[in-house]
């Protein structure tokens, strides 16, 4: 029978270093609700909240995924974390949230374009699925 969306069977392949949907969001060919942009980063709302708050963090630099970084990466890695925080504090997220970073097949990727979600407004529940 039909094989069950990418997503169910744990995230899409990699996509062979082709441009994402996120290139398309940084070239603003593609419409998002953007928070916060730098010259390294851009910050924009999850079109799919899983969380009252849901917000991605990526790099304008198209790294595919975290499993791919190398020490080149160590202060844009940072950065992003910094601007993480500091937009969940922005977005008033005073009791807590969550960051994450999916990677590949088990990890339930879907975009390879490095991003760290962040997710609060909500208890979430422990250990994730
Ligand atoms: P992953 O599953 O790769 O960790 O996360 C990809 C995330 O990107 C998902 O949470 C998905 O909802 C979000 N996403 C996919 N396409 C778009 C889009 O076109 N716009 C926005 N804002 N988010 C997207």
């Amino acid at each position: 029978g039909p094989r069950p969306p990418a997503k169910a069977r744990g995230g899409q392949a990699e996509s062979g270093g082709q441009p994402t949907i996120f290139s398309k969001i940084i070239a603003r060919s593609v419409p998002a609700t953007i928070l916060y942009e730098d010259d390294k980063c851009l910050v924009f709302r999850d079109v799919a909240p899983q969380a009252p708050v849901h917000f991605l963090v990526i790099p304008k630099r198209p790294i595919p995924r975290i499993s791919r970084v190398g020490p080149q990466d160590t202060e844009l890695l940072g950065h992003l974390l910094v601007v993480a925080a500091r937009t969940a504090q922005a977005e008033g997220l005073a009791d807590g949230y969550r960051l994450v970073i999916n990677d590949g097949k088990h990890g339930a990727q879907s975009v390879y374009h490095l991003h760290l979600h962040v997710l609060g407004g909500r208890q979430l529940g422990w250990p994730p699925g």
